[in-house]
């Protein structure tokens, strides 16, 4: 018989009922080293004194009213991510498929107002991961989550990762926008080297495409910059933010330079609970103290001590790991034995983890996690190494 909750996850069975910090405590007892963080969502941990007074404060207020009216809590957060990033104009969600959806909405009304109505091809990647609407999984590609959800939304070209001369061939007079992950997530915590994002920076400009990041995953202080694109020294068109940006209330946002939202008039999109005060309240906080560049040198130094100690676990289990990968606190370990046996023996050792394809586990810890609780996770993985099957 089917389970009451629709079965599309393949659930461990721990279940939390409270958390603080990088710390979870489940039903049994045991307490648990979070460095899942909920998918790169909870980016200042559990329970946050100033999220929870934050939250506290606006559910005592004001928790919905519709978007057409003006709503303060949505201005603030607004103005907020206009001042620290390149976007001049934010659209709110609360998911980050959703702001897929606007990109790609953004992105195709762009040039229909610009009188090219037939650029509607966007260029993405092999790997890579952008939401499960109909309009994200057409975007990405991947076999597993369009098989038998067709006929897909046309327009969408999937390109091998990291093939620069392959992406300056698909770029057609049809061309409507490149869509990339700076960081992949999902896809096994793959950076875009800078050079490639540069080159694609140009790329874009000369053919007048747009250029679309997602920085669901990686963006939010995740990488040591607010935003991951922020190290390659270039800027796109339209950024998808959301998981850290609420720190675990639902939201995302869609930033975007004013020519890029040329079209978006009243009327062209909508959301009933998008920005609603409750969720933008806790994003500008959250907006607030992660943007702090020494909260920023934190993450930064709290990564590369992190590494460094991840470095020797790689060494010390050659049969189990093989390198690691990533930016900043967004890590991932790639795996010979299994990674799923990998993250199964992190329970046994009181360590969350998330598996990520192309073998990776990944460490997606909150990014002011202290450095007691680093040298702890250290510890325990090493201990998950350790029982963890060795790779045949
Ligand atoms: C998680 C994720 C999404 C989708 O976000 P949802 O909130 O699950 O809809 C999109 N893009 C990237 C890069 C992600 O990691």
């Amino acid at each position: 018989m089917i389970s009451a909750v629709l079965p599309t996850y393949n659930r461990a069975p721990i279940a939390f009922v409270s958390g603080q910090g990088s710390w979870l405590l489940a039903e049994d007892g045991r307490r648990y080293l979070d460095l899942g963080g909920g998918i790169a969502v909870n980016a200042l941990g559990h329970a946050h004194p100033a999220l929870v007074q934050t939250l506290s404060d606006q559910a005592a207020k004001l928790w919905h009213v519709s978007n057409v009216y003006r709503i303060p809590e949505q201005e603030k957060l607004a103005e907020l991510l206009v001042d620290r990033t390149f976007a001049d104009t934010v659209f709110f969600t609360n998911s980050g498929t959703e702001t897929a959806e606007l990109a790609i909405k953004m992105a195709r009304k762009f040039h229909y107002e610009n009188g090219q109505p037939e650029r509607i091809q966007i260029i993405a990647f092999e790997g890579a991961f952008h939401g499960r609407s109909t309009g994200a999984i057409a975007a990405a590609g991947s076999e597993k989550m369009v098989k038998g959800y067709g006929p897909l939304m046309p327009g969408f070209t999937q390109l091998k990762w990291g093939d620069h001369d392959a992406i300056r061939a698909a770029i057609t007079d049809q061309t409507c926008a490149v869509i990339i992950e700076p960081v992949q997530g999902e896809g096994g915590i793959r950076p875009v080297p800078d050079q490639c994002l540069k080159g694609l920076r140009d790329l874009c400009d000369a053919t007048g495409t747009l250029l679309i990041f997602d920085e669901v995953q990686c963006g939010m202080g995740r990488t040591g910059r607010l935003f991951a694109h922020e190290w390659a020294g270039i800027t796109p068109d339209i950024m998808m933010v959301a998981k850290g940006i609420g720190g675990g209330f639902p939201l995302g946002a869609l930033l975007a330079t004013e020519r890029a939202a040329t079209g978006m008039t009243a009327g062209s999109h909508g959301s009933t609970y998008g920005g609603n005060p409750l969720g933008c309240a806790v994003g500008a906080k959250v907006v607030e103290l992660v943007s702090d560049p020494a909260f920023l040198a934190e993450v930064n130094r709290k990564a590369a001590l992190f590494r460094q100690g991840l470095e020797a676990l790689v060494a010390a289990h050659p049969q189990v790991f093989e390198a690691v990968r990533g930016e900043g606190l967004m890590l991932g370990l790639k795996c010979r034995a299994l990674n799923t046996d990998v993250v199964k023996a992190g329970y046994d050792a009181g360590v969350l983890t998330v598996g990520a394809a192309d073998n990776v586990v990944r460490l997606l810890p909150a990014l002011n996690i202290p450095d007691a609780d680093i040298a702890e996770a250290l510890t325990r993985l090493d201990l998950a190494a350790s029982a963890t099957p060795k790779a045949a």
